[in-house]
């Protein structure tokens, strides 16, 4: 077996039922997503909408796209209509322009808003208090074809486990209670978080969907 489809099985093998693997692709060749694909794999994460938008083209047409980073606003109109969720809605602007975009290719985005829990200051997302806020405004139902699925974040980068244990656990908190004070944000079920060297405590905090990078393509060389 190739050493990606052997990585996959290993971590797929890790995954209680119900939860999702995002392979996260990123700065790999076409031909290691293929081997992903031929393993079964079918949904992918990217970063950057150039490379997410030229990956889609080069493969088979059943694969679910995540587009999971930073995203300029000024690539939008380019993304919308070619990605089957996008993970990482970091502002109310963004979010507001996906939904115009959208509305005018008449197609509806699934989104997750993205929340900032990490102690690093460098991550894009919303603090906790600030999404409380966003909800409790209603800044959601306003919203004309985009709809909300959930929650997006990233856990401190660091060997403390309690720490990332922490950030992950504040995350499904923040999620369970948006939903009780909100309980007609229907489909607002998605809880993606854990990358290769985290996961695992992160489905142990509620994670539905975990991405997983490293652990199955190797290490990226930017
Ligand atoms: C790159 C990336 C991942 C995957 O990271 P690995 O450490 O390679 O598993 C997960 N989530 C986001 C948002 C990323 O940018």
């Amino acid at each position: 077996m190739n050493p990606v489809a052997e990585n996959l099985n290993a971590v797929t093998r890790t995954l209680p039922e119900g939860v999702r693997l995002v392979a996260v692709s990123k700065f790999h060749p076409v031909e290691a997503l293929r081997e992903a694909y031929d393993a079964g794999q079918r949904l992918f994460g990217e970063s950057r909408v150039q490379e997410l938008l030229d990956k889609r083209h080069k493969l088979p047409h059943d694969i679910s796209w995540h587009f999971i980073g930073h995203l300029q606003t000024n690539k939008v109109r380019q993304l919308v209509g070619n990605v089957d969720m996008i993970e990482s809605v970091d502002s109310d602007r963004l979010l507001r322009l996906i939904d115009k975009e959208s509305a005018a290719a008449g197609v509806v985005s699934r989104v997750l808003m993205q929340v900032h829990v990490a102690k690093e200051d460098t991550k894009f997302g919303f603090a906790p208090e600030e999404l409380i806020e966003w909800f409790g405004a209603g800044g959601y139902t306003s919203l004309a074809a985009t709809h909300i699925c959930g929650l997006m974040a990233m856990a401190s980068n660091t060997d403390d486990e309690s720490r990332v244990r922490a950030d992950f656990h504040r995350v499904a908190e923040l999620m369970a209670r948006i939903k009780a004070s909100h309980p007609d944000l229907c489909g607002f079920d998605i809880l993606s978080m854990g990358m290769s060297h985290d996961y695992r405590l992160a489905i142990a905090e509620g994670a539905t969907h975990v991405r997983v990078g490293s652990a199955i393509f190797g290490e990226r060389q930017y």
